[in-house]
């Protein structure tokens, strides 16, 4: 996911976008670049692959100075990653873009644009933007007028910055299906894809709804028009965040930081939700009682990570709430057809709240005919959490390691809150209550034990530095805590992961296994571990090697050459939580020295 900056003031703001792009670089990106307004009214650019700390050095020697810029770190989808590809995209040395996201008519685009006579300088998707708006630009027209023709004929998602070299005061930004949030400073004001980009600068923001186009003129100010083209205020929040949450704390990166800050993120993910042995309905927003008096169906739907986290808690609603539960990938859902039982709830996760798929399915679901939408979110002031009925804010505080893992082990705490209040309606007493809440307490210092095994998983990992491909195998409510695991070995390490259902392993990927391709294995004490043990023992004798996380009282000796890990033994209900932490837990720098 790409990062955007913006600054329209009456200083130079150079330093100011490469600052907000430093703290976009979470985000992930593979190239950066800015561009600003001199002082002689022309448009200047920098750009380069690699790191934005390559791009800042150059700008040491090579300085760029002005009081109006856009700046982008790329995450390249239409073209490799390279300087000709960077953003931000100049036409005709007027019109400068930056922008995230994806247009799917690019071509059409850009052939009409070279029958007109434009030239592009990139194979990417975004410079058709910048040609397009200044083949709409002429004397006569507001370049407003021009920005919103242009983007009437894209199709896809976008977030853009623009800047034109004759107006050097105004600055206009848009966005469909990608984030942007306006900061407002004094006397200044800003872009950018999300808050924490700014907080040096100012922590006051508006954020763009979809399909908004803003116009924000130093003298005029922040001019916002819907996607009806009709003129609207949007709100002004002032962001709770921290600013110094970019600080790694001692820690070598902030995945590292962030995965030992799990005990804490899930206690103040519990903290007053629960009360005395009763989890609060209100926890879910003021209407939520309501709503939960009459669900009789769960559907969820998410991305990634939370997607896995969605797979978890279906586990969960269907055992412990006894309520049937579904749950689709975003990407599928939106383009797919859905018959809604009545009464069903439609639950969003998301750490961002602005993953754009799980939004846009969120968009659909409220025409669908759901009772309600609650989204399970990390961040409170975001486009998911605005446009849902129900809204759960986990506490994980921000995260800024691309590769999610205290934002999944408080979706979890959350998705567990959800199960208990559904199911307190129905099927579980108050004595069952107390019981998992009980359990749910213990949670911080049952992921704090494990985090003690840092260094014995460290070395196991050491292992698979050679490997070029895993399998991860689980069971049950353990099937898509080895997805995860085997998605963050990917993220992290390059190196190809795959998950199975246990049982599935016969049915084609034991014809892959060999002295290569190690098999990781989730194995805590539950009913289905017979089963698990039939398949280590399938996986031992085609010379697998096996790494299989188990509670220290599972017996595993009869199984030779085998690796295993012992994880403190808990309650089949948590364990989901618990073995995802020795999951996330790699060596990372042996794999991929050098990681943010
Ligand atoms: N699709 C655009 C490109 O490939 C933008 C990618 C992004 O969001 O960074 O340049």
């Amino acid at each position: 996911m790409c990062g955007i900056v913006g600054a329209l003031g009456r200083r130079d703001i150079s330093q100011i976008l490469i600052d907000g792009l430093h703290r976009l670089e979470y985000r992930g990106y593979d190239s950066a670049g800015i561009a600003v307004i001199n002082q002689n009214s022309e448009i200047k650019s920098s750009k380069l692959d690699g790191k934005v700390e390559r791009l800042e050095q150059h700008l040491r020697t090579n300085p760029l100075y002005g009081s109006t810029g856009i700046a982008h770190t790329r995450w390249a989808t239409h073209g490799r990653p390279s300087v000709k590809n960077a953003h931000p995209h100049i036409a005709r040395g007027e019109v400068a873009v930056v922008h995230n996201g994806i247009i799917e008519n690019h071509e059409l685009l850009r052939s009409n644009l070279i029958a007109q006579g434009y030239s592009f300088q990139s194979e990417t998707d975004s410079e058709v933007i910048a040609n397009l708006i200044h083949s709409h630009m002429s004397n006569d027209r507001e370049v407003i007028d021009a920005v919103i023709e242009s983007i009437s004929a894209l199709e896809g998602a976008y977030a853009i910055g623009v800047i034109f070299k004759n107006l050097p005061h105004r600055m206009i930004a848009a966005r469909h299906g990608s984030p942007l949030i306006i900061g407002i400073g004094n006397d200044e004001f800003f872009i950018a894809s999300d808050i924490f980009a700014l907080l040096p600068v100012t922590r006051k923001y508006i954020v763009l709804d979809e399909g908004d186009v803003a116009e924000i003129d130093l003298q005029k100010g922040i001019i916002i028009r819907d996607s009806k083209g009709r003129l609207v205020q949007r709100a002004e929040t002032i962001t709770e965040q921290a600013h110094d949450a970019s600080d790694k704390a001692g820690f070598r990166h902030y995945m590292l930081k962030e995965i030992h800050e799990q005990p804490d993120a899930i206690a103040n993910t519990l903290a007053e939700n629960v009360e005395g042995n009763s989890v609060q309905d209100e926890a879910f927003g003021t209407d939520a009682a309501r709503v939960f008096d009459r669900v009789k169906g769960v559907q969820i739907v998410a991305c990634g990570t939370s997607y896995h986290a969605g797979l978890v808690a279906s586990y969960w609603i269907k055992s412990v709430a006894k309520i049937p539960c579904s749950v689709d990938i975003a990407s599928e859902y939106r383009y797919g057809d859905t018959y809604v039982q009545s009464d069903t709830l439609f639950v969003t996760l998301s750490q961002s709240g602005e993953t754009a798929d799980t939004l846009a399915a969120l968009h659909m679901a409220k025409e669908q005919g759901y009772l309600a939408t609650l989204s399970i979110c990390n961040v409170a002031e975001s486009s998911i959490t605005r446009e849902s009925d129900l809204v759960f804010i986990t506490r994980a505080g921000i995260e800024i390691g691309v590769a999610s893992t205290k934002a999944f082990t408080t979706q979890l705490t959350a998705l567990m809150l959800l199960t208990i209040v559904l199911a307190k309606r129905s099927v579980l007493s108050k004595i069952q209550q107390k019981t998992i809440t009980d359990m749910l307490a213990t949670l911080p210092d049952r992921v704090a034990d494990v985090l003690k095994l840092e260094q014995d998983i460290a070395n196991t990992a050491e292992n698979f530095v050679t490997k070029n491909h895993t399998l991860y195998l689980g069971r049950g409510s353990m099937l898509p805590i080895a997805m995860e695991g085997a998605l963050k070995l990917k993220e992290i390490s390059y190196i190809h992961a795959e998950a199975y259902a246990a049982g599935e392993l016969k049915h084609g990927p034991l014809a892959l296994v060999n002295e290569d391709m190690p098999v990781v294995v989730i194995a805590p004490k539950n009913d289905l571990l017979k089963k698990l043990i039939s398949n280590l023992q399938e996986v031992n004798a085609r010379g697998g090697e096996l790494y299989v996380f188990a509670d220290s009282s599972v017996d595993l000796d009869r199984i030779d050459d085998i690796h295993k890990i012992e994880i403190p033994e808990v309650d089949d209900l948590i364990a989901p939580i618990i073995f995802t932490v020795p999951l996330q837990e790699k060596d990372i720098q042996s794999f991929r020295p050098g990681i943010a």
